[in-house]
């Protein structure tokens, strides 16, 4: 008879060049590179943003508290939940070579 085996949570992957890889102390998943990773999806949070505490509260589940999530979880779990939260949001995008301040 077959067995499921909890594998436990899926190990993030980087999303960055090897090469720029380095070591973080803050966060075990974000892999050095120091940029914010959603707690939900780990994927690079890529547009940062700031929404009212309570649309926060409204949208996220208790259990993620003021971890990460990114924008495409953000929107996703208050749409499914009915909420506005377009209202009164603000974004702070960061492209991976302004994280990096390699602009010219
Ligand atoms: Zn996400």
């Amino acid at each position: 008879m077959a067995q499921l085996i909890d594998m436990g949570p899926p190990t993030p992957t980087p999303h960055v060049l090897p090469s720029l890889l380095s070591i973080s102390h803050n966060n075990p998943f974000s892999v050095g590179t120091a940029r914010e990773i959603c707690k939900i999806c780990f994927d690079v949070n890529r547009v940062g943003f700031h929404v009212p505490d309570e649309v926060w509260q409204a949208a996220i589940p208790e259990y993620y508290g003021r971890n990460i999530v990114c924008l495409t979880c953000f929107t996703r779990l208050a749409d499914e939940r009915a909420i506005p939260w377009d209202h009164e949001i603000e974004f702070f995008p960061v492209s991976l070579v302004s994280h990096f301040g390699m602009t010219t």
